[in-house]
């Protein structure tokens, strides 16, 4: 096994990943920001090494530094968490070429997965089912005017390098494609530096669906159910929850190993997430894949009993699933109970600007059934320059009713003063009549927007939504 390991991230992502390295047995090394000097990553790690300004890409995207921190203190493995450097191929390549293994995926996988539109041509290749759309990558917008003709409107434009619910466009008609098509390419060479373009047919109400994997390096696959994260703002997931409620025994057999059986096809290794949207009738269809730990990993280790990170670390020491889970994959049996998974941000509950700032009284909930997963501290500071997310709660219960009232008392004796947070908005969305029913859209949110005179704050808003899009979770 791994002596020591280097954890590429910040926040509840680098606690939990140091939570898994301790039940092993396995040093840990933080790197940390001059903004995350009292952060409780580099408290709890063993080693501690500073990689630069408070920036992003002066610090946590800055691989030189983080290389350099990963070779002073000897470490054999990196796990990079989720966003910042997670899903970049080449620090994976930069890893394995200084002799360090890099937790997660083969470079290719992250590469080929990375670019969105190859990633739908590949995983229908492998026998996926996908929405109609381009084949790849929109030559112009003449070609875009063409497939959108045929697949009927409304679509949706995407770029091919987004992420973090950035870069897409919905064209409700041929009239308004060329000016969709022109801004959405210059956003996405904006902010992903790459103005590809792919484009697939708009579904209206979908539920969002994903199913999680985990891969051995002896070309073994399995699949872990799936999460259902339709409760989303802005594309990006708010509470997630597993199992989906429309998602019967036999639907997820069925779409279980089809995904397996497209991984193993492409020799995938470690943990992935294929995520599908569901229509009105309960089709699911492929519309990208995470090659990295989720944000809302936890709700599936409730569900299935299986520490995923801990998996992870193992499948990276070349250990066989069964080792990796502790037991022969075809005994695993899920879902077990119900789990919810409540993002708390630090945010104005009602306007969402990101509220930074110094937390000044701290208490987090427990008691059966209850998990936090957090970094943030009485006294500690929330800094402005990364994503809002500062805990995530997690309620397990033995059906979605126990786990829905458990996270709501949860919630209720979760203290958070000094800065604003989301908690508020939370406990709206599951005393939603709707949401209780299980009666969900990823337009769900829409009932909570802010109120049109507090969006005008809107540049705090986009601020948030970049950084956000930095941690690409
Ligand atoms: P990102 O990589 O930015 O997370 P995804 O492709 O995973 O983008 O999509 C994020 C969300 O955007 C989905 O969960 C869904 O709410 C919405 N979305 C994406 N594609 C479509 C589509 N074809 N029809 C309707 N909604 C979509």
């Amino acid at each position: 096994m791994f002596k020591k390991i280097l954890i590429a991230n910040r926040g509840e992502i680098a606690l939990r990943v140091i939570c898994a390295a301790k039940e092993l047995g396995i040093k840990t090394v933080a790197v940390y920001s001059e903004a995350d000097r009292n952060a409780l990553h580099v408290r709890f790690a063993d080693e501690a090494v500073c990689i630069g300004p408070p920036r992003p890409a002066e610090s946590y995207l800055n691989i030189p530094a983080v290389i350099s921190a990963a070779e002073i203190t000897n470490v054999d493995a990196v796990h990079p968490g989720y966003g910042f450097l997670s899903e970049n191929a080449n620090f994976a390549e930069v890893c394995e070429a200084s002799g360090i293994k890099f937790i997660g995926p083969p470079p290719e996988a992250i590469r080929l997965m990375g670019g969105k539109d190859r990633a739908r041509a590949a995983v229908k290749e492998a026998g996926l089912p996908v929405l109609p759309g381009s084949p790849g990558v929109l030559k112009d917008e003449a070609e875009a005017r063409t497939i959108a003709a045929q697949v009927g409107f409304p679509v949706i434009l995407k770029a091919s390098a987004g992420g973090g619910g950035r870069g897409m466009r919905i064209v409700a008609s041929a009239a308004e494609l060329p000016n969709h098509f022109a801004a959405a390419q210059s956003e996405a060479a904006a902010a992903f530096g790459n103005g590809d373009l792919y484009l697939e047919k708009y579904i209206a109400r979908p539920r969002h669906i994903e199913f999680q994997i985990l891969a051995d390096e002896h070309g073994h696959v399995m699949h872990l159910g799936e999460r259902e994260c339709t409760v989303q703002r802005r594309h990006q997931k708010l509470l997630e929850e597993a199992p989906s409620v429309r998602v019967s025994p036999e639907l997820r057999r069925e779409m279980g190993e089809r995904v397996t059986r497209a991984l193993q096809a492409a020799g995938y290794t470690n943990a992935g997430t294929v995520e599908f949207l569901m229509d009105e009738d309960g089709s699911l269809y492929f519309i990208e894949m995470n090659t990295r730990l989720q944000v809302e990993h936890p709700v599936t280790e409730m569900v299935t009993g299986v520490d995923m990170v801990k998996a992870q670390i193992r499948i990276a020491n070349g250990e066989s699933l069964e080792s990796a889970i502790g037991l022969d994959p075809d005994k695993l049996v899920f879902p077990r109970g119900h789990a919810i998974e409540c993002r708390i941000n630090a945010e104005n509950p009602d306007t969402f600007a990101p509220s930074a700032g110094r937390i000044t009284a701290f208490h987090a909930p427990g008691g059966n059934g209850v998990r936090v997963d957090s970094a943030a501290y009485g006294e500690g500071v929330v800094p402005p320059y990364y994503d809002s997310l500062i805990a995530k709660v997690i309620a397990h219960g033995r059906d979605r009713e126990e786990a829905r009232l458990r996270m709501i008392r949860a919630l209720e004796m979760f203290i958070v003063q000094g800065i604003d947070t989301s908690i508020p908005l939370q406990l709206r969305i599951l005393h939603d009549p709707d949401f209780r029913a299980g009666k969900l859209d990823t337009r769900f949110m829409e009932r909570f927007q802010p109120a049109p005179k507090a969006r005008k704050a809107s540049p705090a808003v986009r601020g948030s939504a970049s950084r956000a899009q930095e941690r690409g979770a």
